[in-house]
């Protein structure tokens, strides 16, 4: 599940992380009223209006802003607020924007220069390790550096049983130059950043970029964070912290009858059981000719009732042109699921409009597949796979 920066910095801050201060505004007296009061709080008068939606890149779409007056405050946060905020993280359409960060202005000019590094808590599967990434090439352009200059980016593992060892916040801090002050609060940084990251059951952590103001004070002025949905459960504060406005419609209506639901941008629309199996029809599909619409799980019941759900979940996709059904029975009978998928198509009435392909394997697969044969719908069976995949080109041709 992703967060927003402002609920990222919440986080972060409740870890002890020290954050660009902001509050967020859902209009532009809002957010005159949130500058007021930060300019009340912290004494420098710009602020930088920041719009929030989950996609990165908002710098570079024009969704972040400096104003220098209350005047401006306004303006900005007319301009950026209702607006549709296309960065290179989004789709052309780009996303609505319902909300701002209004922050404090921390680069403002000091004896010494800011700098902006990049630091990164992510877990790396291939070694079962957390690991933090982290440049001196902060801001705007970390894809940039990493493809053009990978060995800019550093990378610390960190074994969880052991958690983070003190000479591993040293060496980060060393490695991005810091010395005195700012290599002491580097350090601290790291520590609270990293326990943040454990403590919230998060996947990812991405502070780009952590600023060395000009009184070598380290904070993030970003956030980037997403927490596993699996840990949902036992943190109910952030499970709290969800907008659904930011997610796919089809995919939140599908979490919510529990089936595993990934929208794709194809035309074949895909109810599978099994991740692996699912996978594999993907595949299909596209060696036929066709794109998948959607990735479905619909895990180990296939009833009338569940195939029903399946159905109607896939038909929001307006794209879909053709569903393939692929199931392997193997606990669950075959000729269950096919009588299943016969009784929910008639339950589905003139809202199904597309034809189907059946492929059951398994346990009872040609009682089953006498069942599609003679319901006399517009079903039909395949009984191979390549069987299967020819007869979704047949019908999208
Ligand atoms: P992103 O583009 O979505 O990653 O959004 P960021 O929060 O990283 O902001 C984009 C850029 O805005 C940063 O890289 C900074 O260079 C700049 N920025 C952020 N906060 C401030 C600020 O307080 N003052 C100034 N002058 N620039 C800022
Ligand atoms: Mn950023």
């Amino acid at each position: 599940m992703n967060l927003h920066e402002y609920q990222g910095k919440e986080i972060l801050a409740s870890f002890g992380v020290r954050i660009q201060r902001g509050i967020v505004a859902h209009n532009a007296k809002e957010a005159v009223e949130a500058a007021k009061q930060l300019t009340a709080e912290t004494g420098t008068g710009w602020h930088v209006i920041k719009a929030q939606v989950h996609a990165g890149g908002r710098g570079k779409g024009g969704g972040v802003k400096l104003a220098k007056n209350l005047k401006e405050v306004e303006e900005i946060a007319n301009q950026i607020i209702g607006m549709n905020l296309i960065t290179p993280q989004t789709s052309a359409e780009g996303k609505k924007v319902h909300q701002v960060l209004v922050a404090e202005d921390v680069y403002y000019p000091g004896e010494s220069e800011t700098s902006e590094f990049y630091m990164s808590v992510v877990l790396n599967r291939a070694t079962g390790k957390n690991m933090i990434m982290y440049s001196t090439e902060g801001g705007m352009d970390i894809e940039e550096v990493a493809e053009s200059t990978p060995h800019l980016i550093f990378t610390e593992e960190i074994d969880p049983a052991t958690g983070l060892l003190g000479f591993q916040a040293r060496k980060i801090a060393f490695n991005l130059g810091l010395s005195g002050t700012a290599f002491k609060e580097m350090t601290k940084f790291v520590a609270s950043l990293y326990k943040a990251y454990v403590e919230s059951d998060s996947n990812m952590f991405e502070i780009n970029p952590v600023l060395k103001t000009s009184d070598d004070l380290i904070m993030a002025v970003d956030a980037k964070v997403s927490i596993d949905d699996n840990a949902l459960y036992r943190r109910k504060k952030y499970a709290d912290m969800r907008d659904l406005r930011e997610e796919n419609a089809i995919e939140v209506e599908a979490r919510e009858v529990g089936l595993n639901y990934v929208d794709l941008d194809g035309n074949v629309g895909c109810m599978v059981n099994g991740a692996g199996l699912a996978m594999a029809t993907m595949d299909l599909i596209k060696m036929a000719g066709g794109e998948p619409a959607n990735f479905l799980d619909v895990g180990g019941t296939a009833d009338a009732k569940r195939v029903e759900e399946a159905f109607r979940i896939i038909l929001k996709d307006p794209n879909v042109k053709a569903i393939l059904i692929n199931i392997f029975g193997g606990i669950v009978r075959c000729d269950r699921v096919a009588q299943g998928v016969v009784d929910a198509y008639k339950n589905m009435g003139d809202a199904m409009k597309v034809p189907i392909i059946v492929r059951l394997q398994g346990t009872n697969a040609e009682l089953a597949k006498e069942i599609i044969d003679n319901s006399g719908l517009a079903v039909e069976s395949a009984v191979q796979f390549q069987e299967a995949a020819d007869k979704v080109k047949a019908v999208l041709a």
